[in-house]
């Protein structure tokens, strides 16, 4: 039997497993926390702009569960805001439940409250990960999607300090990195002035604290622009943000609220006697990070070198996924790189040729573009996303852009990989 290691259960690590098993690998999945998804519980925007086609290309090339669960648990669809059109936006209190119980019926082992603490290498392969009481679990490949968000240090070094976000760091330990424990080169992804890491764009607020007619309305609709009064406006975060795609002045100039079960604001943060300033505000509490009036978390340190193919530089079984793998922003984007880890893991035990999506697919291209991006001068101060920035734009000049399904099938069919994610190799 194949076994398949993925060390991060965010969205990219879910991916990776899901694509292991049903590429027939018997797949152990280790998630540092008490819950799946990682940052992934605190988003909840998909199938905006180009992720719409992302989603529909992986679809049809046998990655659909996560992407079908996350229709499922859409509280909004067709959503269009500044910059953005026909988002969904799933319920972020609900889907978690959903995911592990979807993993179960692959028949994943997950392993909760498993901190992966370091390896065991002979020559250029990773032998067996060992976890934080120093259980060792040997392993034929692995995928190191362990993200890119905090730990604490990293917070209070490129930060405001720790926000008190999802990640949880003083309860479960910092992140670990299977990669940089295997010596595969990292860099640190940089802000508009030079400095370390980004933070991440949003916050969560408590829907229960808006007043009743705002919190109703944000249900109905899904989404309220509000433009924000003068001394409230926030030019000068948008050079810090995380998410490029959002980097527009009406994010600046307008309070963008999403409904994803919470209020979900569209800025790093805001002081809270600001935000109260805002009608319907006069109550607000922050859900996401508890901090949020002062800071958020700072993510893109730490991102390994990668082929592809997903394969870590140097190590023969070791693949990355998700933010570990490049600037990439997204669930979505997670979700692509994970699949393609993990199903390459699977090819590695087999001995088989790896998987390289081509660039006639969105999909294909924008992994390539990311990663050959990311080696170019200021090439680590984008982050790249199917729905904004560089690569949408580059998306839409290729004619890689569209929400025509029939077209999508067309074009993954013309390449041959229709359903290639659900194939078993073994
Ligand atoms: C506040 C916020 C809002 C966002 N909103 C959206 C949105 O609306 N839409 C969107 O598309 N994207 C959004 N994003 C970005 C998106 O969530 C991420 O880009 C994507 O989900 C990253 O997935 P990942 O699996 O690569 O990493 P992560 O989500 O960071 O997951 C990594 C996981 O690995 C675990 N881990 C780390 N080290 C170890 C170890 N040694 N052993 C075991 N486990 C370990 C962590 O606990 C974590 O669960 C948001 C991000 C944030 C922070």
């Amino acid at each position: 039997m194949v076994k398949i290691a993925v060390v991060g259960g965010g969205w990219s690590g879910c991916a990776a497993a899901l694509a292991a098993a049903k590429a027939g690998a018997e797949v152990i999945l280790f998630e540092r926390t008490d819950m799946l998804l990682g940052t992934g519980l605190v988003g909840g925007i998909f199938r905006n702009n180009g992720r719409y086609t992302a989603a529909e290309e992986s679809i049809v090339l046998g990655a659909n569960e996560l992407f079908e669960l996350m229709d499922t648990y859409s509280r909004h669809r067709g959503v269009d805001f500044p910059g953005h059109r026909h988002a969904s936006l799933y319920d972020v209190t609900r889907i978690e439940a959903g995911v592990r119980a979807l993993l179960a019926r692959y028949g994943i082992t997950v392993k909760l409250r498993t901190r992966i603490r370091d390896i065991e290498k002979y020559g250029g392969e990773i032998r067996a990960v060992i976890d934080d009481e120093g259980v060792v679990y040997p392993c034929d490949a692995y995928v190191d999607a362990s993200g890119t968000a905090g730990p604490m240090g990293n917070c209070l070094r490129y930060g405001n300090g720790c926000a008190m976000c999802i990640m949880r760091c003083p309860s479960f330990g910092p992140r670990v990195s299977m990669a940089e424990r295997a010596n595969v080169v990292e860099r640190n992804s940089e802000k508009a002035d030079g400095s370390f890491g980004a933070m991440s764009g949003s916050c969560k607020i408590k829907k229960d604290s808006l007043s009743p007619d705002v919190c109703e309305e944000l249900e109905r609709v899904g989404i309220l622009v509000i433009p924000l009064p003068p001394a409230v406006r926030q030019q000068a975060k948008l050079g810090k943000k995380a998410c490029s795609q959002y980097a527009l002045n009406a994010f600046a100039d307008n309070l963008v609220v999403l409904d994803t079960g919470h209020a979900k604001i569209m800025t790093p943060y805001m002081d809270i006697k600001l935000l109260r300033q805002i009608e319907g505000f006069e109550k607000a509490r922050y859900e996401d990070p508890y901090a949020g009036g002062y800071g958020n978390s700072i993510r893109y340190i730490g991102i390994a070198s990668c082929g592809d193919d997903m394969r870590a530089e140097g190590v023969q079984n070791l693949f990355c996924a998700g933010e570990k793998s490049a600037p990439i922003v997204g669930h979505t984007e997670a979700i692509v790189t994970g699949s393609l880890a993990g199903h390459n893991a699977v090819r590695c035990v087999l001995d088989m040729t790896y998987l390289v999506l081509p660039a006639t697919l969105a999909v294909g291209d924008f992994i390539s573009f990311a990663h050959r991006r990311m080696e170019e001068e200021g090439g680590m101060k984008m982050r790249y996303t199917f729905s904004g920035s560089v690569y949408f734009e580059r998306m839409k000049q290729k004619g890689l852009y569209t929400t025509d399904a029939s077209a999508i099938c067309k074009r993954v069919e013309e390449s041959g990989l229709s359903q290639i994610f659900a194939r078993c190799l073994v």
